[in-house]
């Protein structure tokens, strides 16, 4: 970079006078208010940081001074039209600065005035057509991933001297989401392709199997979507308010041997996540490839090095068709919450909300299912007096909850499975997307549009994996 002697006097000279206007605020503060005089340190470093950021990006400053003529990005022949002021949003607040400015002198085909004007100094630093420096995007984008778009803002604008809208967080956000996107659906083709080659191919050299246990957690979480930003469904049409839309969430550990001892199997411990291994990801479910992506994370969490796999999901059909498909040999598990929920339903269908004959059938139906005596808890439910189905529904809740205890009752041998210390479900796939997807909705009145949903998720996971500056440095700054 070009630092001329002129441009170094001035920038000497700018952070001199603001030393000596710390001096002279911080004359009349008393001995030990150290609140305030950080305060007047950072304002001072930050209006220092705005004027030699103003002074480098200041044509005026610059030798050689800009050429009167250039050849435009257009092709035509450019003309210099003078220095104009551009202001940018930085990490030290707001700068304003002036840089040459040049404008189209020739006549296009239709015999009309090209009008192209450009600034060749935004297109050198990056800032064409924008309003914030790549520091900005990468702070707020990162706010985002872990808060909601308002807070992220907000907290934001604590640390520098700026005004931010959640909107506007989110704007600076989804480019880098979108390039997120891009590079996942790459990664993924580029292990379709391996897959496809492995089949054709000889066995490789079968991994070590190092890792005694991998888990899998597997999720749906459900977005308020803005109505019109999706194709509704034909019920949907007819029924005004919210819309929703899935979104399929999964994570990835190295399961070890915790500290906490089974309440319900005496001598065992259960299953904690390994220190750092910890690894997410999402997906809007009309999108797609998210078996793959999963598959892609659980290949990078060690799954070729995995003794033995372990996945629990709810009873969604997707979830054991996506383990059938890619995970194959694996323990499944309903995950036990998600089971107990069924239980309360049918108490609460049959019995009606609250009521002690309705928890006392609960109660003992789910201390069968703990057991794992499936078959039991059948016929508890097959012996409730019958009831009508739900409006649209073909199937009453007990039945359907027969066939639901039916189909997944291999799942939910949970003696077993706590036997071994493994996980019967602790909601960590849900998590990592409910409070960043579906609780901030529900709190701020926001919905969701595809586009902006498709942009956090990357970000967010990326955050949570702790990969973000990783990410910005190799996928997007580069
Ligand atoms: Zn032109």
């Amino acid at each position: 970079m070009e630092t001329n002697e002129q441009m170094k006097r001035m920038l000497r000279e700018a952070v001199r006078e603001e030393v000596e206007r710390f001096f002279e605020a911080v004359e009349g503060l008393a001995e030990g208010k150290l609140e305030q005089l950080e305060e007047q340190v950072v304002k001072t470093s930050q209006q220092m940081g705005r004027s030699l950021l103003e002074g480098v990006l200041d044509s005026r400053l610059r030798t050689p001074r800009p050429a009167a003529r250039r050849e435009g990005s257009c092709g035509h022949c450019q003309r210099l039209v003078g220095e104009r002021p551009k202001e940018l949003l930085t990490l030290v607040g707001k700068v304003r600065f002036v840089r040459p400015y040049y404008q189209c002198l020739e006549v296009s085909e239709q015999d009309r005035i090209c009008t192209h004007g450009e600034a060749p100094d935004d297109i050198l630093w990056g800032v064409h057509e924008r309003r914030t420096t790549p520091g900005v995007q990468r702070e707020i984008s990162y706010l985002c991933g872990r808060l909601t778009f308002e807070e992220a803002a907000d907290t934001f604008c604590r640390q520098v001297p700026l005004g931010m809208s959640g909107r506007q967080a989110l704007s600076l956000m989804r480019p880098l989401g979108a390039a997120l996107t891009a590079q996942q659906d790459h990664q993924v083709k580029v292990l379709q392709a391996q897959a496809k080659q492995a089949q054709s191919q000889p066995c490789a050299q079968p991994a070590a199997k190092e890792i005694e246990r991998l888990s899998i957690e597997l999720d749906g979480v459900l977005a308020r979507m803005r109505r019109g930003s999706v194709p509704l469904e034909q019920e949907e049409v007819q029924r005004k308010g919210d819309v929703y839309r899935e979104i399929k969430a999964g994570a990835v550990f190295r399961a070890e041997r915790g500290p906490r001892r089974s309440e319900l199997a005496p001598g065992v411990y259960v299953d904690t996540p390994a220190a750092d291994s910890m690894r997410y990801v999402a997906r809007r479910t009309a999108k797609g490839d998210f078996a793959w992506l999963l598959y892609q994370l659980a290949v990078e969490g060690g799954l070729e090095q995995a003794q033995q796999v372990v996945v629990l999901g709810d009873g969604a059909p997707w979830i054991w068709n996506l383990v059938a498909e890619h995970f194959p040999g694996a323990v499944q598990i309903v995950d036990l919450s998600h089971a107990k929920e069924h239980v309360w339903d049918v108490a609460h269908a049959v019995f009606g909300r609250g009521t002690k004959a309705g928890t006392a059938w609960a109660t003992h139906a789910c201390s069968l299912l703990e057991q794992g005596q499936s078959a039991a808890l059948v016929s508890a439910i097959s012996a409730l007096p019958p009831i009508a189905p739900e409006p649209g529904q073909a199937r009453s809740i007990p039945e359907r909850a027969v066939d639901y205890f039916t189909t997944n009752a291999a799942r939910m041998c949970y003696p077993l499975f706590r036997a071994q210390g493994m996980h019967l479900g602790s909601g960590i796939a849900e998590a990592a997307c409910k409070t960043i997807v579906s609780t901030r909705a529900k709190r701020s009145g926001m919905r969701w549009t595809p586009e902006g949903l498709d942009a956090l998720l990357p970000v967010r996971t990326a955050v949570l994996n702790g990969a973000y500056d990783s990410v910005w440095k190799e996928e997007y700054a580069a």
